[in-house]
């Protein structure tokens, strides 16, 4: 029988759900032993940073990882950065395989004049302040202007309107961070806009988050009923409208026909306008856009302009991966292909084929990722255990047991405060929790 270990990168979805397959690869003959390595003291990835907290129900699928960090072969190593902590060819001498699952961490840049100003975030940072992670927790975020700005049409740039433009009293109930919760409550925002550069026949939300909309209690959302009604007329015209497509234009249509509840807060959904210039003098004062029009099925700019007042702006325009020391990027991605990256070195999820698809994606990537890395596997190397090294080096890493100990004080707190959990943001706090190993 031959035993081998593989270390993983990265404990968000991608990486447990290699976890899982490297699992399900086991037989008589093979055994393996996985390793998951994450930087934060805590993991989940995108469940626990990314995903709106308003959304309770997508975030059960730790129950899975759970069961998975369950089984005999698995151990977890919180609190370790690669790249910093242990070198990618430590790592490669420890282990028989070594795969990368670091997501896209790193918001892409507008490149327009005044991106730098105060005010001004990237969904990178944005999303991981209202969750409570601990890099992003103390974001100095100021919600006292009236009108708000988000930049993209995808589901985070949703995300991140509908947060702004709820009734903040409908994140009571859940995992909000606790310092993001009060500044929503004492936000003087009542008004979001949301920018796309193309028309809504090209928006990349998916239907169910646009059919969320219109049932807001305590806002009320516009959107152009003429301009929904000109891309069907365009796609129509195109021929046969793919399924998708049309579920999103009817969600939209629905959104501009929904009576209006004459609310003090409002969500405003533009299409064709491309952000030019952020204006402000320390702070962000306005944002310029182009106009732009479709002509023959072509995005085309017009010699109009808009500018809109506000004092916040918000970029949900797509991740990169972070660099990590000896890991090569392209385009935003780790060089790889079909996930092999070198001799004995995978990259899978996002970090593999850029920021793309929902959770359950990375489910189906790592799963093909795992057979090449299984069909690659020989002669199990020589090695010693990584924690004799961790140990040496004084890295306070945090285990299972101990993750499990902060999760359950995590929804203890909650449990008082009618909340799912409280996620810890101070670390002397998750130490004392965790009565951390060394
Ligand atoms: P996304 O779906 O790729 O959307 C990015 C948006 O940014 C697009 O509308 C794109 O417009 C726009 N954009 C790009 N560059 C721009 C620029 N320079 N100026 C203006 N707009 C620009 O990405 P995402 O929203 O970050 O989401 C990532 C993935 O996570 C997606 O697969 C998403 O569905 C998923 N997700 C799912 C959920 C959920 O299931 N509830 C929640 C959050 C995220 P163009 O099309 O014109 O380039």
């Amino acid at each position: 029988m031959n035993e081998f270990r593989i270390a993983i990168v990265g404990a968000g979805p991608a990486g447990y759900f290699a976890a899982q397959a490297l699992q399900n690869s086991q037989t008589d003959e093979l055994k393996i032993g996985i390793d998951l390595f994450e930087k934060l003291p805590t993991p989940w990835g995108l469940v626990r940073t990314g995903v709106a907290p308003d959304h309770p129900k997508i975030k059960s699928v730790s129950k899975v990882f759970e069961k998975i960090a369950s089984e005999e072969n698995f151990r977890l190593f919180c609190g370790v950065e690669i790249g910093v902590d242990i070198s990618i060819t430590e790592l490669q001498q420890k282990y028989d395989a070594v795969i990368i699952a670091t997501g896209s961490a790193v918001g892409k840049k507008l490149g327009i004049p005044g991106e730098d100003l105060s005010g001004v975030f990237s969904a990178a940072e944005f999303v991981p302040w209202y969750n409570a992670h601990l890099e992003f927790v103390d974001l100095p975020v100021q919600l006292d202007s009236e009108v708000a700005v988000v930049i993209g049409a995808g589901n985070v740039a949703m995300d991140v309107a509908r947060i702004l433009a709820i009734e903040p009293s409908e994140l009571d109930a859940t995992d909000t961070s606790l310092t993001a919760l009060s500044a929503l409550h004492n936000s003087k925002i009542r008004e979001v806009h949301l920018f796309a550069r193309r028309g809504p026949e090209h928006a990349a939300f998916t239907s169910p988050e646009l059919r969320e909309l219109p049932k807001l209690e305590h806002t009320d959302v516009y959107l152009d009923k003429d301009e929904v009604e000109a891309a069907l007329e365009r796609v129509t015209s195109a021929g046969e409208i793919p399924k998708d497509l049309n579920s999103n234009l009817e969600a939209m249509l629905a959104i501009a026909q929904a009576p209006k509840k004459n609310v003090p807060r409002s969500l405003h959904i533009h299409f064709l306008s491309t952000p030019t210039l952020i204006s402000g003098d320390k702070q962000v004062h306005g944002i310029t856009f182009q106009i732009n029009q479709i002509q023959d099925g072509k995005v085309i700019a017009t010699d109009q302009t808009m500018t809109i007042a506000c004092g916040l702006v918000v970029s949900a325009i797509g991740y990169e991966a972070k660099e990590i020391s000896e890991l090569p990027l392209e385009n935003g991605r780790v060089v790889n292909v079909n996930g092999r990256v070198s001799a004995g070195l995978y990259v899978v999820g996002w970090a593999k084929r850029g920021p793309s698809g929902v959770i359950g994606t990375n489910k189906s990537d790592s799963t093909e990722v795992v057979a090449l890395i299984v069909a690659d596997l020989t002669t199990p190397k020589e090695k010693s255990d990584i924690s004799e090294l961790l140990v040496s080096r004084k890295i306070k890493f945090i285990k299972q047991t101990d993750w499990s100990k902060l999760n359950e004080a995590e929804v203890e707190a909650g449990q008082a405060a009618g909340k799912p959990r409280i996620k810890f943001t101070d670390r002397k706090q998750i130490d004392s929790v965790l009565e951390v190993t060394q």
